[in-house]
């Protein structure tokens, strides 16, 4: 452990409310692509963002039922949490984790461990569906089921609206109550970790000069540069699934 990374771990040590914001960094180590990040998929063919793109989705049953085939086929469904994910679950563990604000959809961090309730997802979850006529919600894999079934664009049961996973699309706004408690969780922490996300998405990326304005340290875990750098705390550069349990105290006695 170098002297950066061991102040880091005395800070976690002494604060009591730590708020994590995580993005797909922290996901990609356990083997879900990164969309919008350089090596994006949709980055890289931009065709492909027309799926997550809610006019598309609305107008185009040929896009419904290619979303509803790449959904079937998600990493996700088989990825497992890692040594990343695991260390915010210790954090909680041991009575310092206040809040947990993702950018993530893949609902990893509640498989790892973490309370849902203290699980902020900003861009929603791709575990639910919504109805987008009558608001009804309910367990993806129920309707994934009825994909393989062999509807190919399988619609509300309940009035007939059209189905989609129960994320934030392109196009689409985000939920204005959601955002609120992630910014008030931002303004409580005493200590806010923002890992692996390139902190250029906003309103969620506004959460790091919010909780500093408040008087909380920050820290930056995330292989690529963001535009807060110079003003936080301590910015670190290794992987997030070896850094994040060294740093949260995994394996330590206490
Ligand atoms: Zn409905």
């Amino acid at each position: 452990m170098d002297g950066r990374t061991d102040d880091v771990r005395r800070w976690i040590d002494a604060s009591s409310r730590v708020v994590a914001l995580t993005g797909a960094g922290i996901s990609t180590e356990s083997g879900i692509p990164d969309f919008r990040g350089p090596q994006g998929l949709w980055t890289k063919d931009p065709k492909a963002e027309r799926l997550s793109n809610i006019h598309y989705y609305m107008s185009d049953p040929d896009v419904r039922k290619l979303s509803w085939r790449s959904r079937l086929d998600h990493p996700a469904w088989t990825a497992k949490p890692n040594g990343g994910h695991l260390a915010l679950v210790e954090l909680e563990r041991r009575g310092k984790l206040h809040a947990l604000v993702t950018q993530n959809i893949d609902g990893l961090h509640q498989l790892a461990g973490t309370s849902p309730a203290k699980v902020i997802e900003v861009h929603g979850t791709m575990r639910e569906v919504m109805c987008m006529a009558c608001w009804w919600r309910g367990p993806m894999q129920q309707v994934l089921e009825r994909v393989r079934a062999g509807e190919e664009d399988p619609p509300c049961e309940w009035c007939g609206g059209i189905l989609k996973s129960a994320t934030i699309s392109f196009g689409q706004s985000l939920v204005p109550s959601v955002i609120a408690s992630a910014m008030r969780a931002a303004e409580q922490a005493d200590l806010l970790i923002a890992v692996g996300t390139s902190l250029q998405v906003y309103p969620v990326a506004g959460a790091v000069p919010l909780a500093s304005a408040a008087g909380a340290r920050v820290v930056i875990v995330n292989a690529e540069p963001t535009p807060f750098d110079d003003m936080v705390d301590a910015v670190l550069r290794q992987p997030i699934g070896e850094i994040l349990p060294a740093l949260c105290g995994v394996g330590a006695r206490y």
